[in-house]
């Protein structure tokens, strides 16, 4: 049997690759791209079908972090012409929110520059959430403030949080190259106390950062280890202002690989394409969504994204449909596994309550803010464009919605 029959029996009965066989991904031919997204398309189908999951970006808090992520537009030091503002009032942040819901959003991500939350501002997301939840019950809200402390994650869940995201973002070998303020490790203790307060664990990576295809596989294995319900894949957008604004590693062809690889090692969970959607699949948006279930409408944190209705326009016209409200996101098996870690974790009381033992998923840093680490030996031998072709013309600033006067692209 090649390559890509193994791959798909294997991911249609739920079971994860080799590693091996998460490599030969990687080093497929752009001959053999078609079938590549053909085989992945398949597993897609069968644990997700047509479905589309939209999720909707609020910044909270933008810019002015003392963490010194290399990826991050909002890095200490960096020099990129972002929006900054302190934290929203929670009836700013429910009015963006609104927009995200009604152009199609099943989930809210509420996200916040820093290393980690106070327990003050636990209170606001707190109030920010109820102002949310009052106006939309159903609606998904997904947390990611950073590094949580001892019983924060459980206030929160409390507090209506359905999720928390944490990304790992890169394999714990390279995680010292990018990242000098926080370790890999605290990126793993974050995402297992959300998980451990019963909260839905949302982590992922980021592609693009001069890794080796061995980085990737190794922190797309330990997203699987750690049980993440959601996998976001973010693509390095290389701001201008960041040490990583020359790394302009991806193609298209490269990123389809990346987002097949990430769906066989996690068949039955929701691959979400994250940051830098536009910026490196290009045209070549619509191929991704056979592959993936799950993107964000409209802007990012800090970059602008595609119109709104333009994100709806794609999906119809390559034939998915977008996720209602009503409907479950992940297969009945997962959805259980989800519940009995809620069901046998603390979950509402201040407690401590440990962490759940194959627990979830992400780790450190927050949503899609773009930006990576330079690793010279690696980055000689990553695919792509050299430093004289740099595309930072598709990078734009985000300049509408949360923090601002005009409004939201969704
Ligand atoms: S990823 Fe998060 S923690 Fe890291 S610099 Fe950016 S805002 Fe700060």
């Amino acid at each position: 049997m090649d390559l890509l029959d193994t791959l798909t029996a294997k991911g249609l009965l739920g079971e994860v690759p080799t590693r091996e066989e998460a490599l030969a991904v990687l080093a497929t031919t752009d001959d053999e791209l078609l079938d590549v997204v053909a085989a992945a398309g398949r597993v897609r189908r069968r644990w997700f079908g047509r479905r589309v999951k939209l999720n909707y970006l609020v910044n909270l808090k933008s810019g002015l972090c003392p963490e010194d992520c290399s990826y991050c537009s909002q890095r200490l030091g960096s020099k990129a012409e972002i929006l900054k503002y302190t934290w929203l009032k929670p009836e700013q942040a429910a009015d963006a929110a609104r927009a995200g819901v009604a152009g199609g959003a099943k989930r809210v991500c509420l996200v916040a520059s820093g290393r980690g939350p106070t327990d003050r501002d636990i209170d606001r997301v707190t109030d920010t959430m109820a102002a949310i939840k009052d106006a939309d019950p159903e609606v998904e809200i997904c947390v990611c403030l950073g590094l949580l402390s001892d019983n924060q994650a459980e206030r929160l869940k409390a507090a209506g949080a359905d999720a928390y995201n944490h990304n790992l973002n890169t394999s714990e070998n390279t995680y010292g190259s990018i990242t000098k303020t926080h370790t890999y490790a605290d990126r793993v203790d974050t995402v297992q106390k959300a998980h451990g307060a019963g909260l839905s664990a949302c982590s992922g990576l980021i592609a693009g950062m001069g890794e080796s295809d061995e980085d990737l596989v190794d922190v797309v294995f330990a997203l699987r280890e750690l049980g993440s319900d959601s996998v976001p894949v973010n693509f390095l957008i290389p701001f201008e202002g960041t040490p990583l604004a020359k790394e302009w590693n991806l193609t298209p062809q490269r990123c389809l690989r990346i987002l097949a690889m990430v769906r066989f090692v996690n068949p039955d969970t929701e691959v979400r394409i994250a940051g830098g959607r536009e910026v490196h699949l290009r045209s070549m948006q619509p191929l991704g969504l056979h592959i993936a279930n799950s993107i964000f409408l409209g802007d990012y944190l800090t970059s602008e994204g595609q119109a709104g209705q333009t994100d709806l326009d794609m999906i119809k016209d390559a034939g998915f449909e977008v996720e209602g409200a009503g409907e479950a996101t992940l297969p009945r098996h997962r959805a259980d596994i989800a519940e009995a870690v809620a069901a046998s974790s603390c979950g509402t009381t201040a407690s401590s309550c440990g962490t759940a033992a194959s627990a979830c998923g992400s780790g450190g840093g927050c949503g899609p803010c773009g930006g990576h680490a330079h690793t010279p030996a690696e980055a000689t031998a990553a695919e792509g464009t050299e430093d004289d072709e740099l595309r930072s013309d598709l990078v734009k600033v985000r300049r509408r919605g949360a923090g601002t006067e005009l409004a939201p692209n969704a």
